[in-house]
């Protein structure tokens, strides 16, 4: 049968949406530094870690208390660009959140940003201070740990945003049970993450490594798409899975969490690490605000490299799809959808600032997939001038 697609109904939306979520990317980062900057020269993280000294004795616990009031100029420092990105969102009707549950939700957000941060920050410097020669490599160590605890607790961490249920239609967990089993693979239970009264951008994403495998759809990713191109993104998810993905991703960030720890400590050790007028290594919680500094630099820098190391398990998630699925017709129509229903458009030369690829090139290489095996491609799917984010 031809394959049906079409062409992008606003190519144009897209790339005005995604040139505002960059820009508003590198302001938020400019914010951050900025806010980081003013916090340590005003001398705010000596007074707080005076502060902290007084109130207990026990170092890890001042740590966290000098937390408490970073984070707190830090949300607020990001809360302009997050009100930016709302207003973006509303403004291309991809957003259909009220400013109460937004709000709620950013507030939400920013609780396990504190946990998140917290729980690295402890992980830094209690091994930098419990095993000084090799405290990097056991820091990068735990926080990859926490970082495979998050990534298995995805379900539960999205159901505190939305409601997460098993996929409720019968008919099409049934055709996805059938794919599961024709992969030969174990998967956990098949989730539907309802996100339409929030938006009406879809998703589809696998989380957990081994028993702990789930995968996750969007409710208005089934909304949108035929059960055959449902099946077409789930066989792409199931090859995430097949192929190991999680786990290699995990392991490649473990290892830039320790090279991250490793170039902190050489900071720390060298008397690199600002806002202090006496260095007297890794215990002192004043260190607090340039570790973070360090941190954010060396962690955007590590996601390039993972970003890299991504596309290339995209490719080749989407190969595993269409040999799955016998056909890559059901992938490119899917895809042209998702392209409209999410705008996020970018060009190949903008790719290496994403996780997935260009979205025309990975249509582009399903077409030659679907000529190459006989399967017909109809005029209209010719290669589109855009690309998108997600899946
Ligand atoms: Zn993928």
């Amino acid at each position: 049968m031809p394959v049906q697609t079409q062409r992008p109904a606003q190519p144009d939306s897209g790339r005005a949406y995604t040139k505002g979520l960059r820009w508003s990317g590198e302001l938020r980062f400019l914010t951050f530094f900025l806010a980081i900057l003013a916090y340590s020269l005003t001398g705010i993280h000596k007074s707080s870690a005076a502060t902290a000294e007084a109130i207990t004795g026990n170092f890890y616990l001042q740590t966290l208390l000098c937390w408490i009031p970073l984070w707190a100029v830090c949300a607020v420092a990001s809360l302009p660009v997050s009100v930016y990105r709302f207003y973006l969102g509303r403004k291309f009707q991809l957003v259909k959140s009220d400013v109460r549950r937004w709000l709620w939700d950013c507030f939400k957000a920013n609780i396990l940003a504190f946990v998140l941060g917290a729980s690295i920050i402890e992980a830094a410097f209690s091994s930098n201070t419990l095993v000084p020669a090799y405290g990097w490599i056991v820091a990068g160590i735990l926080c990859s740990l926490l970082f495979v605890a998050v990534n298995r607790s995805m379900p539960w961490l999205l159901s505190l945003f939305y409601p997460v249920v098993p996929l409720p239609n019968l008919a099409l967990r049934e055709k996805l049970l059938r794919l599961v089993a024709k992969a030969n693979l174990r998967v956990g239970p098949i989730f539907e993450w309802r996100i339409s009264t929030r938006t009406r951008a879809a998703n589809a994403l696998v989380a957990g490594v081994g028993s702990a495998r789930r995968i996750l759809l969007t409710d208005t990713l089934m909304s949108t798409l035929s059960d055959d191109e449902v099946e077409a993104i789930v066989a792409h998810e199931l090859g995430h899975c097949a192929l190991h993905h999680v786990r290699k991703r995990l392991l490649l960030q473990s290892l830039i969490f320790s090279a991250i720890f490793g170039v902190i400590h050489l900071a720390v050790r060298s008397d690199l690490v600002a806002f202090v007028d006496q260095n007297i290594g890794w215990k002192d919680p004043r260190l607090l605000p340039g570790f973070i500094l360090y941190w954010n630099m060396a962690f955007i820098y590590g996601q390039m490299l993972l970003g890299a190391v991504s596309r290339r398990q995209e490719r080749a998630a989407d190969l595993y799809s269409w040999k799955l699925i016998g056909q890559a017709g059901p992938f490119i129509s899917a895809m042209h959808k998702l392209t409209d229903l999410n705008l996020v458009v970018f060009d190949k030369d903008s790719e290496w600032k994403y996780m997935h690829p260009a979205t025309a090139d990975r249509i582009a290489a399903a077409e030659q997939y679907a000529r190459a095996h006989g399967e017909a491609i109809s005029t209209a799917s010719a290669t589109v001038p855009v690309s998108s984010q997600g899946i």
